[in-house]
């Protein structure tokens, strides 16, 4: 006979509907049932979050008023639905595999910016991913844009290719860990990482610093980059440099056309334009729009947006971005969309050295694909 305790409890399946996957949700819900006595399991499937969850009724209300207001940031949940079962006396609480089913009614998380965590990381030289470009954690990275299929799981993204060294794989298995459950955790010793190509696709380095000095050498020698970002290809040039942006311009072949542009901080950003709160807010903001802003003092270009007042301007958002701009020759970077004029961003490397090499000097490439997956429903990607 169960005892008193026991007989208490009840049993909730909560399903879960929205950007629920890639985004840290089995790991929170494993901490907070941690914390409420809660057992039963957690997993991701092809329609969001299944929670089997046991526990004393005033336990499951604190745990279910967690998952309603205090999701993970990256979360946005549209849909709970809860019905309750009898309990079948689970001892733990456990992340289990995912399950395939045949409907398909998730959301994919998008690409999101570096988180400051990572970046702090990143600039760290006594960190293991120290100028590592593809540093990423529950809160931050690519999703979107390496998703072959779901339920988001690391052998339906590109990550498949790159299997985790024991380091890493103990940090995705660590529950209290920052990538517990990330599934492109990556490090030097077992990610993908960078590649520098001439136009005639020799390869110059491999070496991410190397990579960064020789890119920020060309871009002030004027020189055109064709870089691989979170998306897809971007072309960049040193905004600042009258005759690259031209050259681009011609070999372009976008005579008037505005061009973005990337500058490092915030802080640089107001020494050369004058930007308002909101503009601010937007800037910052982990979406990283382009964001049209009034010049204050000259410093870009007259050809990046020949006879208009405003610039469309945006922060850096993927560590390589960060890496570039630490650089103390590069100020500001024109971002365009490598692409033929009409057409979307490039973001397969054969095509972007078929269609690039003719208006870019060199690549900067890396050894993961950008997945097409426009079969499921889909938030846009972050990429420009
Ligand atoms: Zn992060
Ligand atoms: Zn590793």
């Amino acid at each position: 006979m169960k005892n008193l305790k026991d007989r208490d409890k009840k049993q909730l399946k909560i399903r879960v509907k929205g950007i629920v996957q890639g985004v840290g949700f089995r790991p929170f819900v494993y901490r907070i049932a941690q914390e409420n006595n809660i057992t039963g399991y957690v997993l991701n499937d092809t329609e969001g979050v299944l929670i089997i969850c046991e526990g004393k009724p005033s336990s499951l209300q604190e745990f279910l008023n967690s998952i309603k207001h205090n999701p993970p940031p990256l979360a946005k949940i549209q849909d709970i639905k809860i019905t309750e079962h009898k309990p079948k006396g689970y001892k733990t609480f456990s992340i289990r595999k995912s399950k395939d089913k045949k409907t398909k009614d998730t959301f994919i998380p998008p690409d999101t910016m570096v988180c400051d965590e990572c970046l702090s990381e990143f600039f760290n030289p006594h960190n293991r991913r120290y100028h590592y470009p593809f540093i990423t954690c529950t809160h931050c990275g690519p999703r979107f844009s390496i998703i072959n299929d779901i339920p988001y799981d690391r052998k339906n993204t590109e990550m498949k290719e790159f299997p985790m060294c024991k380091e890493c794989m103990s940090e995705y298995l660590d529950p209290v860990n920052r990538r517990f459950h990330t599934e492109p955790n990556a490090c030097p010793t077992c990610g993908p990482h960078l590649f520098l190509y001439d136009n005639k696709k020799n390869l110059l380095s491999e070496k991410t610093d190397e990579i960064c000095d020789f890119v920020a050498d060309y871009l002030k020698r004027g020189k055109i980059i064709a870089i691989k970002g979170v998306g897809g290809y971007h072309l960049s040039v040193d905004a600042t440099n009258d005759n690259a942006v031209s050259l681009l311009r011609r070999r372009k072949n976008r005579p008037f056309k505005p061009f973005a542009i990337m500058m490092k901080d915030i802080k640089i950003v107001k020494e050369y334009f004058s930007i308002n709160e909101e503009e601010e807010r937007l800037l910052i903001s982990k979406e990283r729009p382009i964001v049209l802003i009034r010049e204050k003092r000259r410093l870009v270009s007259s050809f990046v947006a020949p006879n208009i007042q405003h610039i469309g301007l945006m922060l850096p958002y993927t560590p390589f971005q960060h890496l570039l701009f630490s650089h103390p020759d590069i100020m500001a970077l024109v971002m365009t969309s490598g692409n033929i004029s009409g057409e979307p961003i490039i973001s397969d490397d054969e095509e972007a050295f078929l269609e690039l090499s003719n208006i870019a000097d060199y690549f900067v490439t890396y050894n993961r694909k950008i997945t097409v997956f426009p079969s499921i429903k889909s938030t846009e990607s972050s990429e420009k």
